[in-house]
């Protein structure tokens, strides 16, 4: 007897019924400032791509070289053919950028936190987790048997009850983003680091919107906040900032060499490409040999988040490039994202559950690639759309 799939189409109307259902949007130009989406060009304000290196002359050279002397694929796991000679320097390239002992490349940051998390904590252990990280750090805690306990996000008091009534466990791991991908807050780290040490705990920080980003040349949250030496376990993107893809771990030896007979994804899922691996290590050259492209990134920044806040509009407690545009209701974050794109602004609208019940937003992106033409342009296209929604009633300050 055919299984009959018509469960599909129910689950598919519920996301309908509730305003949630989407459509992908369907790129065709390279990832840039300016891109077309759906046929429509667009000032992109929903990449990544924060300093422009998806199309950075030097990475595309380099994924094509790799590509001419190794090919297009490694054809292994990293755990019995698929090391490469590229993989092994580029991981010597990340420690030295991170200025740890070691480094260990994974197929995504996704994988990355899957992965490492149940090697660092298992039965008996307990892991602390800030309320608003990442899936992938709350898919890494479901895949332990670890015990697990949520303090609300940012909040010191929280974790430090957390971190008093795990005293009895093993071992003590407190999980944070560093940079919040949805407020673009900033996680409080010197306060974790001093918290943690008070009470024996390890800290893992996964900077994956913080790479390439804070920190000198990019070099992420421990270094923004000072913090060497004090963050046991670093977790890194290189698919945003950098561009290109995969996920990094950043910290000492012992713990790598656990990884690389322990962590699932990395010993049970091919290697990357040598294109990729080639690119990754271009882009950390990018970040060293061209720091101006974070201070665009930074004076952009600025500039289109003081543009939001003078129309009047509620951009919350951001600190970094992510500026959300806070609506309320999910309906009317997607109407505010759909009269944006209309009127030529890529701007990303997200609600429950991404983010708590009547938070819902329209997410922007800045980048180091964007003109005052550009941001001048969205700032115009958030005014007119927000008016006519009735989200801006008073006028504009600007
Ligand atoms: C984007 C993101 C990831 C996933 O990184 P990929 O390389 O895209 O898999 C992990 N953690 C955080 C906090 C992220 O924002």
């Amino acid at each position: 007897m055919t299984m009959n799939m018509e469960w599909a189409d129910t689950e598919l109307n519920g996301l309908r019924e509730k305003g949630i259902f989407r459509t992908l949007r369907d790129l065709q130009t390279p990832q840039e400032a300016r891109a077309v989406f759906d046929g429509r060009e667009v000032i992109n304000l929903s990449s990544n791509n924060y300093l422009g290196l998806t199309t950075h002359p030097e990475l595309i050279q380099a994924a094509v070289d790799a590509t001419e002397k190794y090919g297009a694929g490694s054809g292994s796991v990293r755990t019995i053919a698929g090391t490469m000679d590229l993989h092994e320097q580029l991981e010597r390239k990340l420690a030295d950028f991170k200025h740890t002992e070691a480094a260990l490349v994974f197929q995504s940051g996704f994988t990355c936190n899957s992965g490492i998390i149940p090697v660092v904590v298992e039965e008996g252990d307990v892991i602390l987790s800030d309320e608003l990280n990442h899936a992938s750090i709350i898919d890494g805690i479901r895949l332990t048997k670890a015990a697990r306990k949520i303090w609300k996000h940012a909040d010191m008091d929280s974790l430090e009850s957390a971190l008093k009534e795990s005293q009895g466990f093993r071992r003590r791991l407190v999980v944070s983003d560093g940079v919040f991908s949805m407020d673009g807050d900033v996680a409080r780290l010197p306060d974790i680091v001093d918290l943690a040490e008070r009470y024996g705990a390890m800290v893992y920080v996964d900077d994956a919107h913080a790479s390439g980003v804070f920190g000198e040349n990019g070099r992420g949250t421990v270094d923004h906040f000072g913090l060497h030496g004090r963050v046991q376990i670093q977790v890194g993107t290189l698919s945003k900032a950098l561009g290109s893809l995969g996920g990094y771990y950043a910290g000492p030896q012992n713990l790598k060499d656990l990884l690389i007979h322990r962590a699932r994804p990395f010993l049970f899922s091919t290697s990357h490409p040598p294109s990729v691996t080639a690119a990754c290590m271009a882009a950390i050259d990018v970040l060293l040999q061209e720091p101006e492209r974070i201070q665009r990134l930074w004076d952009n920044t600025g500039y289109f988040k003081t543009g939001l806040k003078n129309l009047g509009l509620n951009t919350g407690v951001s600190e970094s490039p992510i500026t959300p545009v806070i609506v309320g209701e999910g309906r009317k974050a997607m109407d505010l994202s759909d009269g944006l794109f209309a009127a030529g602004v890529f701007a990303q609208g997200i609600g429950y559950p991404t983010v708590a019940e009547g938070k819902a937003r329209v997410r922007t992106i800045v980048t180091s690639e964007h003109t005052r033409a550009d941001l001048d342009e969205a700032l115009r296209a958030f005014e007119q759309v927000s008016k006519s929604l009735g989200i801006l009633s008073q006028p504009a300050t600007v």
